[in-house]
Formats: structure tokens, sequence, C-alpha cells
């Protein structure tokens, strides 16, 4: 039987870690001791970025399907290839064949050594932090991994910087998962996206806009009165810290220019769909650019057509 696994132990880490915006640090000996805590705290989303393929036919799908512990618990079938994450493997590891251990032992030696309650020692990682980077004007997309088996359900890991109304669309791309850095954590100064001129509301769309300026003075004026905004909201933001407010309620006057992180693991079909959606000229021009790039780094298939809505 064939069987794809993607991702490592450092994947679990680096997905966990976002939240602190420390995804870049490797510490295996802490690394291993956040696995164990994710575990048995049920901070489950880290373990969904682990995705697994093995070779089976819809007969077996069915099979699994029709006893599965829980409605929560997803697999999936697509073109001669069973398709699940370890966070679903956990929930419904006696319905899965016996053969994924070898797989999963060895690909994630820390992360399986914790499952079955063994002092971890061995510790797989990433082999680079991105494949392939894109910059776009407000931020930047890399390729992190990619399984590409020639089905519907293949799947890809991106880590996105992009400002938080474009986070914001994209989170509402609800098949995939995520995990973004949380300012309930981090109190480092952040980063903002400043368009290089001020867009046009566009006439024929109330969503949209068009490429051209805002007359001026006031395209200078707005601009200059933003950038005035964000450093006196930024101040106020340092000093409510400083006197112990807490992070998440002083994040509240940080605007909505400032920049997240975030990784999004995402399966073919809802790639294609999201490609269709925000390369259109109706989507937002800052989302657009990271469709765009997404669109070089994997391509588009087709295969959200199969789809009436
Ligand atoms: C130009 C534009 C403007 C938009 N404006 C708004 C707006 O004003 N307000 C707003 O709230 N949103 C808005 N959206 C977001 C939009 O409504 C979708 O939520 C978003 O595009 C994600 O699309 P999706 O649901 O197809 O993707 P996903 O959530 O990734 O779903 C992928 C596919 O899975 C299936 N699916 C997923 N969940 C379900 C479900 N619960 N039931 C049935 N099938 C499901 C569908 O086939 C779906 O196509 C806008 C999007 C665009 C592109």
């Amino acid at each position: 039987m064939k069987i794809h696994v993607m991702g490592s132990d450092q994947r679990i880490v680096r997905c966990a870690r976002v939240s602190f915006d420390k995804d870049q640090q490797v510490d295996q000996e802490r690394d291993k001791k956040l696995i164990k805590y994710l575990l048995e705290h049920k901070h489950a989303s880290p373990f969904e970025h682990i995705i697994i393929a093995f070779e089976g036919d819809k007969k077996l799908w069915l099979e699994m399907l029709s006893n599965l512990p829980s409605p929560a618990v997803q697999v999936y079938y697509s073109a001669g290839f069973i398709w699940t994450n370890l966070r679903n493997y956990i929930n419904a590891k006696e319905l899965l064949p016996e053969e994924l251990e070898t797989v999963l032992r060895e690909k994630l030696p820390a992360t399986w050594a914790i499952i079955e309650g063994l002092e971890p020692k061995a510790y797989s990682l990433d082999q680079e932090y991105v494949k392939e980077k894109h910059e776009t004007s407000s931020g930047w997309i890399g390729l992190v991994d990619a399984l590409e088996l020639g089905t519907d359900m293949d799947y890809y890991t991106f880590v996105v910087e992009c400002p938080l109304f474009v986070a914001r669309q994209w989170h509402r791309h609800r098949f995939g998962s995520y995990n973004e850095v949380s300012r309930r954590y981090v109190s480092y100064e952040p980063d903002f996206y400043l368009p290089a001129y001020l867009r046009r509301q566009a006439k024929s769309n109330k969503q949209a806009s068009v490429e051209e300026p805002v007359e001026e003075p006031w395209n200078s004026l707005f601009l200059k009165k933003i950038r005035w905004y964000i450093e006196d909201l930024q101040q106020l933001y340092r000093a409510m810290v400083e006197k112990e407010v807490a992070k998440e309620l002083a994040r509240g006057v940080l605007p909505q220019f400032m920049k997240t992180r975030f990784y999004w693991t995402v399966p073919r079909v809802s790639l294609d769909n999201f490609i269709t959606l925000r390369t259109h000229e109706g989507a937002q021009k800052e989302i657009r650019e990271f469709a765009q790039a997404i669109l070089k780094m994997v391509g588009y298939r087709g295969s959200d057509k199969k789809l009436r809505l």
C-alpha cells in the first residue's frame, strides 16, 4: 500500500509557535515538551497540518465513514487515495490501516513516541522554512510544503504575512486549517501596510476600488494622517502594555492595516476555489495579488468547477 505523509515533528511545532511569533525557532527539547503539552491540553489544530494519504478504494472509505466515532472526524476519498490529517488519525486510529503506524513512526518520531506515552528521542525537522516565496504589495506568501498525487485532495501548506483585513477575507475559506499569531501572547512592535496611494471607490461595484488615486491634496493628506494615527496608536499600545494592560485588550487599538502571520494547509479543491474567487476582478486588490502568487507557485487545476455552488 502506498502511504504518504506531509509534515514533520517541527511542522506541528511551527504551527503552534506561530501564536508566539516563534515559528522559526528550533529547540528540540522544548519542542518535544510543547508537542506533549498540545496533546495533553487538546490544543489540536497544529496537528491538522500533518496530512496523511494512503491507497484505498471507495468501499474501504465508506466502511470507515460508517464507523466514525463522531461526525467531527473528517476522512476524504479522491482518485484512489484516502485522505485525512493527524488530528483525525488520532481520533479514529482503530479504523485506519495498521501499516500507517510504521510510516508515522518514521516521519514523526517525537510525536509518535508522545502519542504512545514514551519518552521521545528522535525529532524530525523541516528541510527549509519556505520552498518558494513571493512578495505582494501588502505582504508575502511562502510555500512550505506540498503533497501532490494528482487528486482533488492534494494538499499544500503556506505561510502568509498580510494585513488584518486580508486575513479576515482569507479565513472565510473554511475548507483547510489555520494557525495564526496571537496578539494575546505577543507584544512585539507590529508592522503595518501602507498602500502606495489611496484607491478610489468603484462606481459600478459597491465593494470594489479602481486603480486610480483619489484626487490631491486628499490622497497625500489622508496618507499622512494614516501614518500619524498609526504612530500615535502604536505609542498608546506600547504605553498600555508597559502599564500592564492585558495584551488581549491593548491590541484593540491596533488598526486593520496591521500585519498578521498565519499557516494555511489547504486541499487542492479548496485552493482552486480560492484562486477562482480571489483572482476575480471583484476581489480586493490586496488578496488578488496573493491569489496570483499562489497561481504562480502551484498552478490552477479547475477542481472547483465540479461544484455547482
Ligand atoms: C468578492 C467577494 C466578496 C465577498 N463578500 C462577502 C461579504 O460581504 N460578507 C461575507 O460574509 N462574506 C463575503 N465573501 C466571502 C464568501 O461568502 C465566502 O465565504 C468565501 O469566498 C469562501 O468561499 P467558500 O465558502 O466557497 O469556501 P470554503 O469555505 O473554503 O468552502 C469550500 C467549499 O466547501 C463547501 N462548503 C464549505 N462549507 C460548507 C457548508 N457549511 N455548507 C455547504 N458547503 C460547504 C462548498 O462547496 C465550498 O465551495 C466574499 C467573497 C468574495 C470572493
